[in-house]
């Protein structure tokens, strides 16, 4: 019998080998988006953020364990919650742990989600939301949905061409928010044409910006447009915003990290009480 399909525990299968087909699927998951795109599914790591994705309504479809930790009773707990859910349990050895997350020293858990966006109508809905044009490092997305699920924004839009928030590098640098900020996608056109339809206002950021970032108006229901890593905001963005804003530095400073200038924002803006309400 394959290793892949020999029950240990009914719906709990023991996979060892690094070459295991289920192993080489799973891997191709974690190393490429359009395997990713293919499946609807992604991968992410550590008990928690299972956790995280069965309490916020994400379908797991595969939870990967060594067999250790599959002794523990809050990864057992886990384990059977999602078998219960209808997911699929794994028990692996370290080298398929480390294959599948592409590291030496892997989480001794691995998820497997469906990929599940918000619907595009609800860009700028209510309260404060991210628009990202054009995002392209995965890091900086991660770590810009970490700090939005800090500060409870209502959520992250991706306009146009953006790194592929279901990698990997994404849900590992959002450090467990992942799963806890609404994100949406469309073009331009579309993210204009829901903001306009949500009456939401655009406040952009732009290097040559001459309104100071502290200055500004932050009433919801709002959308912080930020700019391209190398490009800033396209002209048409730039063009569509009721203000543009900027972020003073010393003279000749290039300008500040992307997901460090949305930090800055997402904080200013909460110093307007409607945005605040959901801090503790
Ligand atoms: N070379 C790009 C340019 O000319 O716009 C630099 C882009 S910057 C690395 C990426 C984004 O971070 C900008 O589009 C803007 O949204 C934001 N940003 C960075 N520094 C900023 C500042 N001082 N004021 C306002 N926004 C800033």
């Amino acid at each position: 019998m394959n290793e892949a399909e020999e029950e240990w525990r009914p719906g709990f299968h023991r996979v060892t080998s690094p070459s295991n087909p289920i192993v080489k699927q799973l891997s191709a998951l974690s190393a490429k988006k359009k395997e990713r795109d293919r499946t609807g599914l992604f991968l992410g790591e550590g008990l928690k953020l299972v956790r995280d994705a069965l309490e916020t309504g994400f379908r797991v479809h595969d939870f990967i364990a060594s067999a250790e930790s599959l002794q523990e009773g809050a990864v057992a707990d886990t384990a059977a919650a999602v078998k219960g859910a209808g997911g699929r349990v794994l028990s692996v050895s370290r080298p398929v742990l480390e294959k599948l997350s592409r590291r030496d020293n892997p989480h001794s858990v691995i998820g497997v989600f469906e990929q599940k966006l918000a619907p595009r109508k609800d860009i700028g809905r209510e309260g404060l939301w991210i628009g990202l044009d054009r995002i392209r490092d995965p890091g900086n997305l991660g770590t810009i949905l970490r700090t939005a699920d800090a500060a409870g924004v209502a959520g992250v839009a991706l306009i146009g061409e953006c790194c592929d928030p279901f990698s990997l590098e994404t849900v590992r640098a959002s450090m467990g928010s992942f799963f806890h900020v609404p994100l949406a996608t469309a073009d331009e056109a579309a993210f204009l044409a829901a903001a306009k339809a949500n009456s939401a206002r655009l406040l952009g950021t732009h290097l040559s910006a001459t309104e100071d970032f502290r200055e500004a108006d932050y009433a919801p229901p709002l959308i912080l447009v930020m700019g391209n890593e190398r490009q800033g905001l396209t002209d048409v963005l730039a063009t569509a915003c009721d203000g543009l804003l900027r972020i003073p530095m010393r003279e000749g400073a290039d300008s500040l990290n992307l997901a460090v200038a949305t930090g800055l924002m997402i904080y200013e803006a909460l110093k307007h009480p409607q945005n605040a309400a959901t801090l503790a």
